[in-house]
Order: C-alpha cells, then structure tokens, then sequence
C-alpha cells in the first residue's frame, strides 16, 4: 500500500478557510492514487486558550482532566477537515486517538506513543477513505486520556508514519521549512534543503520550533524521512534524514534561541563538596529542570559561586526551594529573567576547530556579553542578555557564512 502520512499544524489549520485549502492539499494526494493519512493539530491559539481556562478553574488542575481538556482542540480541527472532504466528495471520518487506538505509556501531559493498532485504519483506507487523526493524544493502559507534550502532534505523525510503515511523511506548517534560524526572527535566514536527525533534534531542543524534539527522536530511531514544508506555497521544502545521507556538511547548520529561560546564581556558596547536589535535588524532585550550570573556582577555597538556567516559568517555584533549602548557605540570591541561551549546531564542528573562538569574537565585537557557556559534540551554547538576541543571531549568522548561502 502507498501510504503517505499528512499532518497539519494549529497554523496551518487556523481559520476555516485554511481548513478548506488543507482540504485541496489532501485531496491532491488522494488523486495521485496515494492512501492518505492525515493528522491535524488544533487550531492555533486553542490549545493555549484551553489551558489558560483550566488555571482560571484551579492553579493545581488534575493532570488527567488537563488531557482531557486541551485534546479536545484536536477533535474539533479534524472533525472541520472531515467534513470539508465530505463536502467535496470524499469518503472522510475523524479518527479520536482511543478509537483507533492510539496507545501510550507514561505520565499524563507528557506521555509517549508506544503502540498503534492498525486494523481500523487499514480497512477503511482499503475502503477509499481518508482518516483524518487526531495528534498530540492517546490512552493510557487504564483507557484514560493522554497527551504527548507541546507541540506533539508532529510526533503522532512520527508515529503513525512508523506503524503504517508510510513511504513519505509530510509536515505542513507556516513556513517553507527548517531555515538557519527561525524566519520570523531574522530576515536573511536562509531555508535548508535537507538536515540530519542529530542536527534537527539539537535545534528543536535549543529553540527551534518547527519540530518537536520527541518527533525527531523517534523519527531517528525509526529511520523516518521527514518532509517540511509550507501548506501555503507549492514551493519545495526540507529534508530531515539521516546523516550518511547528506554530501556536504557546512560547519554550522544552525542556530537558534531561546525565548523563556531565567538565570539563577547562589553567591558566596559555603565550597564542600556535595554541595552542588544539595541545590539540585530538590529541583529535580519538584521537576524543575535545570539547563546550563557553571560554578566558579573558588578563590579562597571556602566560598564559591553557583550560576544556572532554567525555564522562567519555573522562577518562582525555584526561588522557595532554594531560600528553604536547610542543607545549603550562601550570601545572597540572584534572580535574572532577560536572558537567552544562542547556540550554533553543526555537525560540521566536529572536525574543524576554531569554532568557539569565532563565536566568542564574534560576540565580543558587537560588545555582547556572555554569561555561561555549555557544549556538546555538535552544539556551541551561550546565555546573553535577551535583548542582545537579533544582534547575536545576525552577528553570527554572518559569521557562519549562512547569509549568502543559496537559498534553495
Ligand atoms: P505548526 O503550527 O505547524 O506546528 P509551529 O508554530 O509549531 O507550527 O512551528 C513553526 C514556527 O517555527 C515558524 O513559524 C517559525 O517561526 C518557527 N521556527 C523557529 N525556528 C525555526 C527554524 N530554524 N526554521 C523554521 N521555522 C522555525
Ligand atoms: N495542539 C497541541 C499544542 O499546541 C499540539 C501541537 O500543536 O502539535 O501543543
Ligand atoms: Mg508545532
């Protein structure tokens, strides 16, 4: 069977007269005798407004209702699909996670899809329809409701694309595809036309929303190809692959930044060792995840200071662990919410150097300041103050030569 899996972003699905343009790009698949599967998003802006409803119910609304209740957007963005196929004459349906079903393990707003039963789906596309399924949710092993995290239904795709064991797996979205950095933010980005797995996972985690991490994990794993392009031109898009299939490698692919993130430094820290793993715990327990960490050398030998990231969302809740931390002293507490984190990815860094001192000189030269540092094989992190993020982006991506890069 010729399978080809479509999914559609909030942006892509976000009026009724998007819905009936998606229903032009579906049915071209369908005439080009494809068995197509669709997975819509919500329309956008839904999800957040769903969530914003549950804190005005509770400021601790039950993980379990908050999946019932913000899947509910997806329901709404497939049933208005179906029903424009219908209209035009196409056998049609919505397909709601649990009644294919759509199986996932793990913890509610953040689970994982580890199962798809195919039997349904099989038969009705065997019967000339287009199921049109809902992403971003599932059922948990006792038949309750779940989501994958923000963002999720690339991942459903992933997973759909791997189950039905689809020949081509489609993400239309709002852009042309993956570009050096996001096009909304800077003007010269320019689109790629294909990235491999490691270099799209580091820039979907480092900022780069156009995928969802998770997606490409799977994807990875599974050996998926992954095609992104726009549902509002017929221009080509990117190709997200594995690595053996790319020619050339420049040395940075990408480089994102980071919207939400806050800075947290302990001074005059009483230096003993341990004492790290005495902030940390009580973070990781309350799920707070801590990014970038650097300690300083201390001077004398007794008193060092402790700098880290994390999600501002998570400030507060930081904050109170912290002063009521009994097991660790410090002089004083700084809290920091203007920053962002602007790293480069490349697998090209890998083999040539001089990548971090270009980045730095770079940086240097139009006066930023940078605060923390963290690395990875393929990825060169920095934290600066946020307002600095358009100044740093451009100074960079001149630097990395990705300006005059042919657009393609
Ligand atoms: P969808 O509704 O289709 O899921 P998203 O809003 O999740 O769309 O992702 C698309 C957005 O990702 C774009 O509008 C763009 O602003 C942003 N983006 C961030 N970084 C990049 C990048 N490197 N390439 C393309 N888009 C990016
Ligand atoms: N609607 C969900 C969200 O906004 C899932 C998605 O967009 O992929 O996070
Ligand atoms: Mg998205």
């Amino acid at each position: 069977m010729k399978i080809v899996v479509l999914k559609f972003g909030g942006t892509s699905v976000g009026t009724i007269n998007k819905i009936k343009k998606v229903a032009e790009i579906i049915a071209s698949y369908k005439k080009k005798n494809y068995k197509v599967i669709v997975v819509s998003s919500a329309m956008s802006g839904v999800t957040n407004e769903l969530i914003k409803k549950s804190f005005e119910i509770s400021k601790n609304f039950s993980a379990s209702e908050h999946d019932v209740l913000v899947s509910s957007g997806e329901q709404m963005a497939c049933s208005l699909i179906a029903g424009r196929l219908i209209h035009r004459g196409f056998k049609s349906r919505s397909w709601l996670s649990w009644q294919i079903p759509i199986l996932t393990k793990g913890a509610h707003k953040n689970s994982r899809i580890n199962q798809i039963n195919k039997n349904k789906i099989i038969k009705y596309l065997k019967e000339g329809g287009i199921p049109i399924i809902t992403g971003f949710q599932g059922i948990s092993d006792e038949n309750r409701i779940t989501t994958i995290g923000r963002g999720g239904s690339d991942a459903s795709a992933i997973m759909i694309a791997k189950f039905f064991k689809a020949q081509r797996c489609i993400i239309y979205t709002d852009v042309e595809g993956v570009y050096t950095t996001d096009p909304n933010k800077l003007k010269k980005a320019k689109k790629l036309k294909i990235i491999s797995y490691e270099e799209m996972l580091e820039m979907a985690s480092l900022g780069a929303k156009v995928m969802q991490p998770v997606s490409i994990q799977d994807a990875r794993l599974n050996r998926i190809d992954i095609e992104v392009k726009s549902s509002f031109t017929k221009k080509s898009g990117t190709l997200i692959t594995k690595r053996s299939n790319i020619i050339s490698n420049k040395i940075i692919t990408g480089i994102t930044s980071t919207q939400n993130d806050s800075k947290v430094s302990l001074i005059g820290v009483r230096d003993k060792p341990g004492v790290a793993a005495s902030i940390f715990k009580p973070l990781s327990k309350n799920l707070i995840n801590v990014d970038m960490v650097v300690q300083n050398i201390s001077a004398n030998g007794k008193e060092t200071d402790l700098t880290f990231t994390i999600k501002t969302e998570d400030l507060n809740k930081t904050k109170k662990i912290i002063k009521s931390n009994k097991n660790i002293k410090f002089r004083k507490l700084l809290l920091k919410k203007d920053v962002s984190k602007i790293s480069v990815i490349g697998v090209g860094m890998i083999t040539t150097p001089g990548v971090t001192f270009r980045m730095f000189q770079s940086l240097a030269s139009k006066k930023i300041n940078i605060q923390v540092i963290s690395t990875s094989e393929i990825k060169i992190s920095v934290l600066i103050d946020k307002r600095n993020t358009k100044k740093a982006l451009m100074a960079l991506h001149k630097e990395f030569h990705l300006d005059n890069r042919n657009r393609k």
